[in-house]
């Protein structure tokens, strides 16, 4: 960890730069841009009825939308406001009353025809509700009654048979920590969260690199740092004020490199609200953008790497670091071995990126003093996801660009939760503060005063598995308590998750709004909760955003659902209801007394016990973490790890399909078209080149199949690379295999092989011609 405090906030110049301008025309007129001042006004239109709260949200609480991090108006990288459409969207969760009972207990078939978007707009669930087999409407039952047929449930099962999750987004660490501690409280290992199918592989890749799994450094680091890697991860559209940082970067002269299968216009060209020239002229941001085939990175970083041993053969010191490789990295020899051990064609054929093009990028780095790698679900969500990771730190190790300014490893996260709740030991690898291992199991337990269960806990995705296993299995599902989330619209395979959830006894969905997974059946009974938001939670609540900043929401005053309860209470609740001879083990007072706890028993969070006031905040390991090359690893040095090239195995004709995001934030939709490329939903981006081979026009219907499932879209012409194409998540998971999970974080695999068939031509023939023959071919898609 490091000593250096972050410094705070800084200016950006005043002074415009049109170097940097998109175009002299003001406001992008006639360009495809997002519309932000009409975006905002239609936001204050939604929440007209609770104005003066909303804005109180705005400016006093910690940020609920993605993990950046905000707390009210100011962060602490930039001077100014920060603000974005992404969390005035998500505001109206906040500020909205309870579901009128005239649609809350309609026919359950009546609410089932809404969309999640729809469900979402009703309102916040009022009180606990009860849905029997049978039953045509839901029932309201009193708090008692709904907590004692949980607890009864619990104990009537093993421990094994019941399973918790929670979600990433408004959720504090206060409860993922009190959800930690219940869920093991319970004997219940099966305890997991969001991150498994977003940043899990990051977490697990950095600590086996470097270990420690969290971003090392700070987006200030980005700001004059030579070269910003944006791999995998449309920031601008995820975490849109980071374009504010990019900005002020360019201007500092820092390049901006994009790796991508497809040309992201977010990362080419944004119009920045909150910087005048940039809201009227544009500022491009990407310097250079390379087209990495779907799955083929692993590849692209071996090349870049070739090119450094290259280089060195030549000009030793050309390329690596070897002072820092010599002090604080282990593992050059093997690594060398195996990357010279491929061929380019191998590179380039995986890849998809010429040989001159990854030693373009591997010169660029040579000659920079400084780098920042940042990262998101581009790399993450593959089935050799940690593996990915790992060479983007292999190549930081390199060039020791690690634990210094400008320099380091970022895993930019979505949710303002995601980074908390691993930490609070939220997951089936962790505890508070530490994994499994009897060291950090004996630690917790001293502090926790009951024992621990040692079992090994099951991801999300086995979990659902688990559901369809015969009643009398040790591990069969029957019980899952899920704290926000929609496996319907998240997890892989659709059909398969909808079986598993309706396989469940009990299935409690504590939440503040219905979703459609919550109108699902179950076979004994659907329980659901009214959660409070973390802005109505008494006592507030921390959350820790990407460059590891915790902060401080306080409880800010305003409307209240009425029968909505902090989450981590209701958690409390249970438990004493399943043990109650226990029950002074697992309480807790308030959310100051759970701070005080989290500060003990997750060492790296001591300071959070002192934050109680709107503002309060601390960076728990300083502004770098591996500070001058030392890591937290058992001898001190960072670990280079060798990898395979991924096989892909694509037969001819196939294409490889990835999702991606539109106008929403994560499986929130928002909006119909993307305000960046103006696609809709259900369009399939590919690449013109290809269209034409497969005689497509733009704006034809087309069908993308494999042998999990079919989508049908219209084709739309953008610049992705040939032979990949893109379509939005959640609809396209219909195409992605359930069941495959990358083999050390257990995030499902979300790309895969399909044919894409003109509609016409698909369903005239699909009964005799596509799916017998061509589905035979595609099962050999490796698993
Ligand atoms: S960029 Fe993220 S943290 Fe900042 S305001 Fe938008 S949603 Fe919130």
């Amino acid at each position: 960890m490091g000593n250096t405090k972050h410094t705070g906030p800084i200016k950006i110049p005043k002074k415009p730069d049109s170097k940097l301008w998109v175009s002299k025309v003001p406001f992008g007129l006639g360009k495809v841009k997002p519309h932000h001042i009409r975006d905002t006004m239609k936001v204050v239109w939604e929440n007209k009825d609770n104005l003066p709260y909303a804005t109180r949200i705005l400016t006093q609480g910690v940020c609920d939308g993605c993990a950046l991090g905000v707390s009210g108006l100011r962060d602490q990288t930039l001077t100014g406001p920060h603000l974005c459409t992404t969390r005035l969207n998500v505001l109206r969760l906040n500020t909205m009353g309870p579901i009128k009972d005239s649609i809350l207990f309609s026919d359950i078939d009546e609410l089932r025809k809404l969309d999640s978007t729809e469900l979402r707009k009703l309102g916040r669930i009022p009180f606990p509700l009860l849905r029997k087999p049978g039953d045509r409407k839901f029932t309201r039952i009193s708090w008692d009654e709904a907590l004692d047929t949980i607890a009864d449930k619990m104990k009537m099962i093993q421990p094994k048979q019941a399973a918790f999750y929670t979600t990433s987004r408004g959720i504090t660490n206060e409860v993922y920590y009190t959800l930690a501690k219940v869920s093991r409280f319970l004997g219940v290992n099966n305890i997991d969260n969001a991150s498994r199918i977003c940043h899990s592989p990051s977490k697990t890749a950095l600590s086996r690199s470097i270990g420690v799994g969290a971003s090392t450094c700070n987006y200030k680091d980005w700001i004059g740092t030579d070269v910003l890697v944006f791999w995998g991860s449309v920031a601008a559209n995820n975490q849109p004020v980071s374009t504010k940082y990019m900005y002020a970067a360019k201007r500092k002269g820092t390049k901006i490199i994009v790796i991508n299968p497809y040309h992201e216009p977010a990362m080419d060209k944004y119009w920045i609200p909150s910087i005048a020239e940039s809201a009227l002229f544009g500022t491009k941001i990407a310097d250079d953008f390379y087209q990495v085939n779907i799955g083929g990175d692993i590849a692209f970083m071996h090349g870049v790497m070739k090119h450094w041993f290259e280089m060195e053969e030549n000009t030793p010191g050309s390329a690596l670091n070897h002072e820092f490789i010599r002090e604080h990295v282990n593992g050059i020899e093997e690594l060398k071995e195996k990357v010279m051990a491929y061929e380019w064609e191998q590179l380039e054929k995986s890849s998809g990126i010429t040989k001159a093009r990854m030693r373009e990028l591997a010169e660029l780095l040579a000659n920079s003093k400084s780098a920042v790698f940042v990262w998101s679900m581009g790399l993450t969500q593959h089935r050799f996801g940690t593996d990915n990771i790992s060479q983007v730190a292999n190549l930081a190790l390199l060039r020791g660009f690690l634990g210094r300014e400008h320099c380091g490893l970022m895993p930019i996260r979505g949710h303002s939760g995601v980074q908390g709740s691993g930490e609070m030991g939220a997951d089936p690898f962790s505890l508070p503060g530490g994994g499994l291992d009897k060291e950090s199991r004996e630690r917790v337990e001293e502090i926790w005063g009951f024992k621990i269960p040692e079992w090994q806990g099951d991801i999300v995705g086995v979990s659902l598995e688990n559901a369809l296993l015969p009643d009398e299995h040790e591990r069969k599902l029957k019980l899952y308590y899920m704290s926000g989330g929609n496996f319907l619209e998240t997890m892989p395979d659709p059909d398969f998750v909808k079986e598993s959830l309706e396989n469940i006894d009990i299935r409690v969905h504590q939440d503040i709004i219905l979703n459609t997974s919550t109108l699902l059946d179950a076979k004994q009974a659907v329980i659901i909760l009214p959660a409070m938001t973390r802005y109505e939670q008494p006592g507030g609540g921390t959350s820790t955003s990407t460059e590891r900043m915790v902060y401080f929401s306080p409880e800010i005053k305003g409307p209240r659902i009425e029968e909505a309860r902090s989450e981590w209470e209701i958690y409390v609740d249970l438990a004493k209801r399943v043990k109650p001879e226990e029950k002074e083990l697992i309480d807790f007072k308030d959310t100051h007394e759970i701070r005080e706890e989290i500060a003990k028993a997750a060492p790296n969070y001591d300071g959070i016990q002192h934050l109680k006031n709107r503002g309060d905040l601390f960076q728990w390991g300083g502004a770098w973490l591996c500070e001058d090359g030392i890591c937290p690893t058992p001898d001190g040095k960072g670990n280079l790890i060798t990898v395979e090239i991924p096989e892909l195995r694509k037969p001819e004709v196939h294409f490889y399909v990835t999702t991606r995001r539109g106008k929403q934030f994560n499986s929130m939709i928002y909006g119909e078209k993307d305000p960046f490329n103006a696609a809709d939903r259900y369009d399939v981006l590919l690449n013109e080149d290809d269209g034409n081979g497969l005689g497509i026009q733009e704006g034809d219907a087309i069908v993308v199949f494999n042998q999990y499932g079919t989508f049908t879209g219209r084709a739309k012409f953008v610049p992705v690379k040939p032979g990949n194409i893109e379509v939005h998540w959640p609809e396209g998971n219909s195409l992605i295999p359930k069941g495959v999970y990358e083999d050390y974080a257990g995030i499902p695999e979300y790309n895969t092989a399909v044919i894409v068939e003109k509609a016409e031509t698909y369903y005239a023939h699909k009964d005799t011609k596509y799916v017998e023959k061509r589905v035979e071919e595609l099962e050999l898609e490796p698993h």
